[in-house]
Formats: C-alpha cells, sequence, structure tokens
C-alpha cells in the first residue's frame, strides 16, 4: 500500500472503513467514533468505566453491523448480575447508533469482571422483514472482544477477531474475517494466512487504534501485503423514538390503565431512555384508546 505522509495525524471521527487484503481471502474493518459516541455518554451520568465500556459496546456494534446484508439492525447487549445490570447497543444497517446501561448509577468498578458480572452477551440481528436471529454467549475473558472472538469461534462461521478500545472521548475498533475460499483454496495455507494476518493485529495497542487514521494503522501492521481500502461510511447517533412509537406503546397498556395514569398524573410524560427526548399525552391525545368520543387521534 501506499505511504502514508500526506495523512492527517488523527482518525478522523464518527466513520467506518472498509479494506481488503488482495492477495488472501481477508476483509477488516476500522470504526472510529468521536462526537457520536460523546452525544450519547453526554444525555447520561455515567462513571468513567461504564462510559468507556459502553464506547466499546457502540464500537462494536458498528463493525458487526457492516456484516448486515440487509435493512434492519443488530442489537449488542450485555445482561448482567455486575454493577452494570444492562447495557444495550442497538445500529442500523445506516450505522445510526444509539446505546444505553441501565441500572448502572452505583457502578464503582473499573473491572470488566465486576462491571458485567455472570454476564451474557446478547447479539440480535433483527432486519426489517424476516426472522430475527439471537446468539448467547457468556461474557468472558474480561473485555468484550475476547467475548466477541469466543463467540465467533464458537459459532459456525468465518474466522473473525475484534480489536476495541474507548477512552470516554474516543471509541475505535477493527474487525478481521476470513472470507469464502477465492483466491486461496487450500485449508492449510488459508489457515497460515489467518494466523499471520491477526497475530500481527495482536500488537494493536489501545491508543494506536483510538488514534491512528486507519491507513496509517494498516501501514504500520502490514506494509508488506498490498491493502485496498474502500470509501468510508459515516456513522452518528440517531434515535428511533417517536412520539408514534411512543403513543403505541402508551395505547398497548389497555384502557384501564391509561385511565389510571391520566387520573394519577393529569397528563402522561414518557421519556425515551436512550436520548431523553420527552413526549407528552393528554387525556385528549388518549382519546382513542379510552373509547372517548370526540379524542383526538395521531394516525
Ligand atoms: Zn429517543
Amino acid at each position: 500500500m501506499n505511504k502514508t505522509d500526506d495523512l492527517p495525524a488523527h482518525a478522523p471521527d464518527d466513520r467506518s472503513l472498509r479494506f481488503l487484503f488482495e492477495d488472501t481471502d481477508i476483509r477488516g474493518e476500522t470504526v472510529h467514533l468521536g462526537d457520536a459516541y460523546r452525544d450519547i455518554i453526554a444525555l447520561h451520568q455515567y462513571a468513567p468505566a461504564v462510559s468507556k465500556l459502553l464506547g466499546e459496546f457502540m464500537a462494536a456494534a458498528v463493525l458487526l453491523s457492516t456484516t448486515l446484508k440487509f435493512e434492519g439492525k443488530l442489537i449488542l447487549q450485555a445482561r448482567s448480575e455486575g454493577q452494570i445490570p444492562l447495557l444495550m447497543v442497538e445500529c442500523t444497517n445506516a450505522l445510526e447508533i444509539r446505546a444505553i446501561a441501565r441500572g448502572a448509577d452505583q457502578a464503582t468498578s473499573t473491572n470488566f469482571d465486576q462491571l458485567l458480572s455472570k454476564g451474557q452477551l446478547v447479539i440480535t440481528i433483527d432486519p426489517d422483514q424476516g426472522q430475527r436471529y439471537q446468539g448467547i454467549v457468556p461474557l468472558i475473558g474480561g473485555s468484550l472482544a475476547h467475548s466477541l472472538d469466543s463467540y465467533f469461534e464458537h459459532s459456525e462461521q468465518l474466522s473473525t477477531r475484534v480489536w476495541l478500545a474507548a477512552d470516554g472521548q474516543r471509541a475505535a475498533g477493527l474487525l478481521l474475517q476470513q472470507l469464502p475460499p477465492q483466491l486461496t483454496e487450500d485449508t492449510a495455507e488459508r489457515s497460515q494466512q489467518w494466523a499471520h494476518v491477526s497475530s500481527l493485529a495482536e500488537t494493536v495497542q489501545d491508543d494506536e487504534l483510538l488514534a491512528l487514521p486507519t491507513q496509517t494503522l494498516l501501514y504500520r501492521l502490514y506494509h508488506e501485503e498490498p491493502v485496498r481500502l474502500f470509501e468510508p461510511a459515516a456513522v452518528s447517533f440517531r434515535c428511533s423514538c417517536s412520539r408514534q412509537r411512543t403513543y403505541n406503546a402508551l395505547a398497548s397498556l389497555g384502557p384501564s390503565e391509561v385511565e389510571d395514569l391520566l387520573q394519577e398524573l393529569g397528563r402522561i410524560t414518557m421519556d425515551c431512555e436512550f436520548c431523553n427526548q420527552q413526549y407528552h399525552f393528554s387525556r385528549e391525545d388518549m382519546g382513542e384508546v379510552l373509547g372517548e368520543p370526540g379524542g383526538r387521534t395521531l394516525h
């Protein structure tokens, strides 16, 4: 690949970049998050270790979403008995992300195994059309990256490895994945190529992953291999909540629940836990649910 003289000193934020090793059946992807990450954590008061972990989950969700071949979203969820009971990131095929750590107000630890003790990682692929797929693995090895490595190792997929880093300001990740045999048919040669490429990635430090532009990083790691870089794709923070969806959730409670809430509160206020957006519903707004004539509908 080319020399890296004219590159920016820092990796451009909020984008993912796909690359391909020209001589082997291996592809890769990097992601760098800046504003998208900071905007999400700015909405909550997380402990630094929680923000850091959330950043790694966001980077991972983007990397995994790039393997989606359909319209829909990927949901990465950690459920645990530790200081973070639930951590969730959603990423659409358009690389719009939202994320939350729920119940983590008391988190004091900086240790992965304490934050997510007895944790499970749930990976859900939710296409707009068609069947949902869900995979569940234990959170192990003291990091999300190791847990994902083990997930890929145990699912019957192509070899895949993930590296992740976050520091509260930036989050980044690197994914390597073997492609079906095309250039190299020989199994032994394929595994040798995979071992070579992934062992070099093993040497990447967190600060390199966070700061270096993809081209610089790849040059440092693989200056002897021809690597083709594709056009970057933008990543953004975008919440999928809406007044209509919130109304639907409220309506699904049924008339008596809605009546109780109105009696108690005068009007109903629903907060989106991802983006803090508030939605207000008056008795008039809920007329159709309550079966009151003349009620205003939202449809
Ligand atoms: Zn929202």
